[in-house]
């Protein structure tokens, strides 16, 4: 397998993975939308609400706020020695204490833990004057499966990566150049090729206006395009890192499930 980067921010990567299956690549991108854990808050106590959000549909805006999420600091409740009750292990609490005129940004969440804090700047209400929120919501690990709260990868993806193949029959008449939208193609030494084949579309139309099919628009069997974004709760190299991971812990489960039942 080969990883060239071609974009990789704190949120954002953009990679062509060579020597891979698609169903790797699928399993790749379905880890990192369901089995990564990532802390959001599942439960919320309202002490005052006066303003226009009914209870359920505040805990809703709120479960949805991306948090920063330690995952050698945290274990799932299903995992946690304290058996799901709820102990510092599997848990944090997060108060809100707001009172209008004004709009509730995420940022004023007060987390016990300093490290456990709103990922970006979200509004979370708008008060008038004299409407009050007080609440105190707990914050524990989930995954994707469960609910898309606990989802730290958005927009992940792939796609084929393009192969543009000419024939050396080309006889360099420009055609195809001039009709790519994506300025792929260019002329060089009398013959036609393709300077970024990543940039293609695959909208074909080079081979529309080649009249004698001497250029090919297709895609390499085991090469993708992978696009990955992180909410936030963690930098998407971790993301990407632990998904990998989690291949490999269940293709080892399954390979030891397979074993068991050789045996
Ligand atoms: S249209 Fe066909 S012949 Fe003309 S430059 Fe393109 S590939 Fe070559
Ligand atoms: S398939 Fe479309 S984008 Fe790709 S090289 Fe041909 S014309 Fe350009
Ligand atoms: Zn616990």
């Amino acid at each position: 397998m080969n990883v060239e980067i071609v974009e990789l921010d704190d949120r954002k990567a953009k990679f062509v993975l060579s020597g891979v299956t698609h169903a790797f690549a699928n399993s790749l991108r379905r880890g990192m939308l369901a089995e990564i854990p990532t802390l959001a808050i599942d439960y919320v106590n309202i002490y005052d609400n006066t303003s226009v959000l009914f209870d359920e549909q505040l805990a809703l805006r709120l479960g949805l706020i991306p948090l920063t999420t330690d995952l050698d600091s945290y274990v799932l409740p299903s995992e946690c020695e304290c058996g799901g009750e709820g102990c510092p292990q599997c848990q944090v609490s997060i108060t809100l204490s707001v009172e209008g005129p004004k709009i509730a940004y995420s940022t004023e969440l007060v987390s016990a833990d300093p490290s456990v804090v709103p990922a970006e700047s979200v509004p979370i209400i708008k008060l008038a004057e004299g409407q009050r929120i007080s609440l105190e919501a707990i914050a524990r690990l989930g995954t994707g499966h469960d609910h898309a709260k606990w989802q730290a990868g958005i927009a992940c993806g792939y796609k084929n990566m393009p192969r543009i193949t000419v024939s050396e029959e080309c006889d360099a008449c420009g055609m195809c150049v001039d009709a790519c939208p994506r300025d792929v193609l260019v002329i060089a030494d009398e013959i036609v090729e393709a300077v970024d084949e990543r940039a293609c579309s695959l909208c074909r139309l080079c081979e529309d206006v080649c009249e004698l099919d001497w250029i090919k628009a297709g895609t390499y069997p085991d090469s993708v395009i992978f696009t990955a974004e992180s909410d936030g709760s963690m930098p998407v190299t971790e993301l990407i890192i632990r998904s990998v991971d989690n291949i490999k812990e269940r293709a080892t489960a399954l390979d030891e499930y397979l074993g068991i039942i050789d045996a």
